[in-house]
Formats: structure tokens, C-alpha cells, sequence
């Protein structure tokens, strides 16, 4: 089997000159999971200015261990004005530090009796004080290009009292799927037919991973139509997908179509599942280039295929680095397991228990059992020519992730 290509191989050739979509002006309120395009600096100290850690007592550090009268009240969002001598001031978290404090002591440890507040003794400058810039300092980088906003990112933008934010396209997908005999559901089935899972199964991953689907439809089983189908998707996306019709050797239009118009290379490579795979470039508007990938037929490859290489892919799309690659856990197998010359990607449940992570297999991990899918927390990575036995570790690449 020394034809087969490896999955490393045929990602770089996947992500070999991959152009990132042009970037946008979003409102932050609409920029939720988008990529940002730009580095962001931070233009505000983060606090903006010293404040309490808790509801207490500001007072100057020298002063512990007296009885002090309390000169103001300071609640959050007041303005304080500076400490006299010898005295302290009602704070409340968030509350402004008066000049003249350096410390804050908590409410639970003061006495107040006839407006004098009896302070504990020994209390350390900065005690309860959270310092002006702590968090970020202006100038300071706040998020780099590249980053996926999630929800912490996003808090931290609007915590600079930014509004607007420069977001990379999302990446325009069309998905097509080939195959006389799928069906979607609604349509009754004739004998011989079935109904079409992987649709379903890729918009959603398509649409974790990123990308906006602008063309979801069949294509045509005669030449002149998979043509017409690919040059108008290829007009629409940045990115064509199909589905069945790559295995080697096969009569198939998608290949012959995609040959004519742009470019194709077939690729066998040496995993299970998932062996065949299209990788191809077509015209797209203004001369552009619009990648091509053609994942196999069965579901399970499809799904397979679309964590090893679309996720990738959507991330060079966008920029995004945390999309090139799946985080791996190393995981006790439960299982005992032989491959030949090919890598094995078994759907497996990951148990977190206090001996560590066990990894659990399908109880069938044949290429056409969807099912193996469904509950999968992560696909464990056998390699080629190897022997797995029960308590053995397994690299498993953790799926439970955008
Ligand atoms: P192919 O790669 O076209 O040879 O397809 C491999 C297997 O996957 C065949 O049994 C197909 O019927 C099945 N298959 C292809 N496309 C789909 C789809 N969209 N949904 C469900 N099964 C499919
Ligand atoms: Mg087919």
C-alpha cells in the first residue's frame, strides 16, 4: 500500500496559498464568533482607576489600629474626594480609592460605635485595593488578529468601550452533494434510495467551524449539469464541498467537471475511515481561485473528513489559528485494536474519572455506522501497523470544541 498519501500530506496541500476572506467593520454586538482581522490595543486603564475589592473601610495604612471618624461614602459609581488625616471612608466594592487611602479593610472586621469606626491593627498597604490598570493598561496588546471572540474576548472589548471591531468575511460555503439514490427528508423513499445525512451533518459543522453556507443543493447526475452546478457554486463561495462520488476509479461527473473547468487531484490516503478525497481549485468571481474539496460518501468519513480537514480549512480561511488543529488528550484505551497500513480514527466517549481518562469505543466502528458519530467526545488515533490492548494510551483528538 505504499500509494497511500498521509493526512499530513494532504493538508498542506489543502492549506498550501489559502487567502483569508477580506475583513469587515462589524458592531461587537454582531461580531459574536467572528475572527478579528486586526490586532486590538487597549485604549483604557482596566480598572480606570483604584478601587475597592470589598465593602469596607478606606483609610491610610498608619492609621490601623485607631478609632477613626468617617469622613465620606463612597458607593460605586461616586466620585470620592480626598481622605483627611486621620480619618476613614464608607466604601462599597467598585468604589473609588480617596487620595490620601492606601487600604481597604473589610466591613465584617470594624466596629462602629458613635460614628467612629474601631480599625483592626497591622493592615498592609494596597490591602483590598484593585489597582488602576491591573487587568490592561492602555497601550497594551488586548486581543491579537487572529482570535475567535468568544465570550471573555467580547467582555473585554466592551470593557474598552469599543463598539466596532474589524472581522474577517465569514467564509462563504457552497455544499453540494452528488449521488442518484440520496434524498431529503420530506420525500418518500423509493426502493434503492436514502435519505441524505450528510447535509444536515455538514452545515452544522461548516457552520461551528465558521462559515456561511450560500449554496446548499444536489448536483446533477449528467455532465453539462455538474458543470453548470460547480462554475455557479464556485461564482457564490470561497469554498466548494462535496460529497460521495471520489473514490478512485469511479465514473463520476464531479471528476471530469472539475478537471475541465479548474483543477482536481485525487488522493488516497491511508486512513479509516475516509480513504478517497478531492482536493481542487475552480474559477471564482474576478479571477479568484475557489478551493474545491470533495469528501466521501459515507457518513461517517464525511464526518471524519470535516473535523481533519474543513476545520482546518475555515480556519486558514478566517485566520484563526485555535481552528488548525484539534486539541488531543491522551486517554486510556478500554479497547483492544490492530491496524494495518492504514490510521485509525475510532469514535470514542471520553470518562474523566480519578484514574485518569479512559477512552471508551463505539461498539462499532465500521465506516457506515453513523452512530459512532453521534456520541463521540473524540476521535482516538491509532496509528498505522500498530496493536492497542486495553489500558494502552491513545491519542484522542478532542471534538467537543468549535
Ligand atoms: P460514494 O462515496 O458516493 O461511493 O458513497 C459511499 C456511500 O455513502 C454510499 O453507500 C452512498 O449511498 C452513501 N452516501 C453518499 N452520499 C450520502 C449522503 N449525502 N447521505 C448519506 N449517505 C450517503
Ligand atoms: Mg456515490
Amino acid at each position: 500500500m505504499a500509494d497511500l498519501q498521509t493526512v499530513e500530506a494532504a493538508l498542506a496541500a489543502l492549506l498550501r496559498d489559502v487567502i483569508p476572506t477580506p475583513s469587515e467593520f462589524l458592531p461587537c454586538n454582531q461580531a459574536a464568533g467572528r475572527v478579528l482581522a486586526e490586532a486590538i490595543e487597549a485604549r483604557l486603564d482596566v480598572p480606570a482607576f483604584d478601587n475597592s475589592a470589598m465593602d469596607g473601610y478606606a483609610l491610610h495604612h498608619r492609621d490601623a489600629g485607631k478609632r477613626l471618624p468617617i469622613g465620606q461614602r463612597i458607593a460605586a459609581g461616586s466620585p470620592a474626594v480626598p481622605l483627611a488625616p486621620g480619618t476613614c471612608a464608607r466604601i462599597f466594592t467598585g468604589g473609588e480609592i480617596p487620595p490620601g487611602a492606601d487600604c481597604v479593610v473589610m466591613q465584617e472586621g470594624v466596629e462602629v460605635m458613635s460614628d467612629l469606626a474601631a480599625i483592626p491593627p497591622d493592615i498592609p498597604a494596597g490591602d483590598n485595593i484593585r489597582r488602576r490598570g491591573r487587568d490592561v493598561a492602555a497601550g497594551d496588546p488586548l486581543l491579537p488578529a487572529g482570535e475567535r471572540l468568544e465570550a471573555a474576548a467580547l467582555g473585554h472589548l466592551a470593557g474598552q468601550g469599543i463598539t466596532e471591531v474589524m472581522v474577517r468575511r465569514r467564509p462563504r460555503v457552497a455544499l453540494l452533494s452528488t449521488g442518484d439514490e440520496i434524498v431529503d427528508p420530506g420525500r418518500p423513499l423509493a426502493a434503492g434510495q436514502i435519505y441524505n445525512s450528510n447535509r444536515p451533518m455538514l452545515k452544522r459543522l461548516l457552520e461551528r467551524f465558521g462559515a456561511e453556507l450560500t449554496l446548499v443543493t444536489s448536483i446533477p447526475d449528467d455532465p453539462a449539469g455538474t458543470r453548470e452546478t460547480l462554475s455557479a457554486a464556485a461564482l457564490e463561495a470561497d469554498l466548494v464541498i462535496s460529497t460521495g462520488g471520489v473514490s478512485v476509479g469511479e465514473e463520476d461527473h464531479v471528476k471530469d467537471a472539475l478537471a475541465s473547468l479548474g483543477q482536481l487531484d485525487l488522493w488516497r490516503l491511508a486512513i479509516r475511515p475516509g480513504k478517497p478525497l478531492a482536493l481542487g481549485r475552480l474559477p471564482g468571481r474576478e479571477g479568484r481561485e475557489v478551493r474545491f474539496v470533495g469528501l466521501p460518501g459515507n457518513p461517517v468519513s464525511c464526518f471524519v473528513g470535516a473535523w481533519l480537514f474543513l476545520r482546518p480549512l475555515l480556519g486558514a480561511l478566517q485566520g484563526c489559528p485555535a481552528l488548525a488543529q484539534l486539541p488531543c488528550l491522551r486517554a486510556r484505551a478500554d479497547f483492544s485494536t490492530q491496524t494495518g497500513p492504514r490510521r485509525h480514527y475510532m469514535r470514542v466517549v471520553l470518562d474523566f474519572g480519578k484514574e485518569g481518562v479512559i477512552a471508551r469505543a463505539f461498539r462499532d466502528q465500521n465506516s457506515g455506522v453513523l452512530s459512532s458519530c453521534v456520541s463521540a467526545d473524540a476521535l482516538a488515533v491509532i496509528p498505522a501497523e500498530s496493536r492497542i490492548e486495553p489500558g494502552d494510551t491513545v491519542d484522542c483528538l478532542w471534538l467537543r470544541v468549535e
